[in-house]
């Protein structure tokens, strides 16, 4: 357990989970600093918690006040190459994430979650799918509600479901969750790791670092990245998989999912009472019910919560039907793969609304689903003209200048039973304050039609 009392630690980024691992540090005796690049306009509610509590911080830009601690704790939204970071190594600070400093004030057990895509899904899922069964769980980390800010309420009967991103992993040592899920590893953030996929898949399989002999793994089977770069570990394997049966996890049998320990079936329910859309949500749910059988929770339980989830905003978000048009809100889908999943979800006609800030997107991932399901693409945001370029000789593909304008002429254009999608494969910045911003635009410019 890490000592506290009388230490000065310096925590980077002042959003919720620097605030909440501040005010943890304060609590347990310790001298907080916190100091965040940002503008002060940004981080409001953070200065008003931090005075409130007393704790010492700065908001602009990082002073050499930041290296004067015996500890760095780094904030979820923190790349691990930012020059911050990379100075206190050099200066022989250890730097921790900031999970990793608070799952040693959590009494509960932990159920971390990362992956590509369906981190957030996936940890909602299961935070519903467990309290439903009578198991008191907390959704925690990337998510909104930072793990600094509810570990000192878990008790130890609790579980604590945790989204956990690549840059939390770049810096844990001793952190050690119940139960780990990979879901996926695909190329994103490559720019944050030298662009080396390597380096990216290295991160996601710290998860497993601590596990040991009563400590469970649940993966994707169907991930040759994920199979392909295990390392040794001492964890209880599990997989799940769209493909083929899995003597120790959840896999697909015709329309059902199944779930085996030792070959032997404890649970099985009908895809359609799945309350999600898509094949990569019932990847998800797979992840789900695995956790729930380790936990041995009640099958009619589970079944009851997978068919009453609600799903989350932005994620493959049901907006409105219009004379037959479906709208649909995936703003959060900001890269290509996660859009991939978007096309394949739907059996109509697709509008699609692609672009944004390009994160050097290889468009060839969906250029047969593409062609295959999508009448035309409204191309917006800064890398309209790549969209362009690479669509225009294979499917309609217009330039629109704003939201309203993409969806405007999307409503024109689509006919009954036909589906507007707005599936960005791009970070929002270029036009938005977040990918949430950009989800509630389109969906005002739908609700105004
Ligand atoms: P994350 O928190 O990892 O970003 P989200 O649950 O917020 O994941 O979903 C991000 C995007 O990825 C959404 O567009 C969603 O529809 C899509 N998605 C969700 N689960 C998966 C999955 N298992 N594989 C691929 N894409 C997914």
């Amino acid at each position: 357990m890490m000592e506290i009392k009388d230490k000065k630690i310096s925590i980077i980024g002042a959003a919720k989970s620097g605030v909440g691992a501040a005010k943890l540090v304060k609590a347990l005796g310790g001298i907080p600093f916190v100091s965040d690049s940002a503008s002060g306009q940004k981080l409001a509610d953070s200065i008003s918690k931090l005075k409130e509590n007393n704790i010492e911080f700065e908001i602009g830009s990082h002073s050499k006040r930041v290296y004067d601690c015996e500890l760095l704790v780094v904030s979820p939204g923190v790349p691990s190459d930012a020059v911050v970071i990379k100075n206190a190594l050099n200066k022989n600070i250890k730097v921790v994430s900031e999970i990793e400093l608070a799952s040693f004030f959590c009494k509960g057990k932990i159920i971390a979650i990362t992956g590509t895509n369906g981190k957030t899904t996936t940890t909602s899922l299961c935070t519903h799918v467990l309290n439903e069964c009578g198991l008191k769980t907390y959704s925690a980390g990337n998510i909104g509600v930072a793990l600094s800010e509810i570990a000192p309420d878990v008790k130890e009967d609790e579980f604590v479901s945790l989204e956990v991103s690549s840059f939390q992993l770049d810096f844990i040592e001793d952190f050690k969750p119940k139960i780990a899920v990979i879901l996926n590893i695909t190329p994103d953030h490559l720019n944050r790791y030298e662009n080396k996929f390597e380096n990216y898949i290295n991160s996601k399989l710290r998860i497993y670092k601590n596990l040991d002999e009563k400590d469970y793994l649940i993966m994707n089977k169907d991930d040759e990245t994920l199979t392909g770069s295990l390392t040794s570990h001492k964890s209880n394997d599990l997989y799940f998989s769209l493909k083929e049966a899995q003597p120790f996890g959840a896999y697909l049998l015709n329309d059902n999912v199944i779930f085996n320990y030792d070959s032997f079936m404890e649970f099985s329910c009908g895809v359609s009472e799945i309350n999600l859309k898509g094949e990569h949500n019932i990847a998800n749910a797979m992840a789900v019910i695995s956790i729930a059988k380790i936990l041995k929770c009640d099958n009619e339980k589970i079944k009851k919560a997978l068919g009453s989830f609600q799903g989350v905003e932005h994620r493959l978000e049901f907006v409105r039907k219009i004379n037959g048009i479906k709208f649909i809100n995936d703003s959060k889908a900001t890269n290509v793969d996660s859009v991939w999943y978007a096309l394949r979800s739907f059996e109509e006609p697709i509008f699609l609304i692609l672009g944004g800030q390009d994160k050097g997107n290889d468009y060839n991932k969906i250029k047969d689903l593409v062609i295959k399901k999508v009448v035309k693409i409204y191309a917006i945001g800064s890398s309209a003209d790549k969209v362009f370029n690479f669509f225009h000789s294979f499917v309609k593909v217009e330039i629109k200048n704003s939201m309203e304008e993409a969806v405007l002429a999307a409503n024109s254009e689509a006919k009954q039973n036909e589906v507007v999608l707005l599936s960005p494969a791009c970070a929002s910045f270029d036009m938005f304050e977040n990918y949430e911003h950009r989800g509630r635009v389109f969906k005002q410019a739908v609700n105004k039609l």
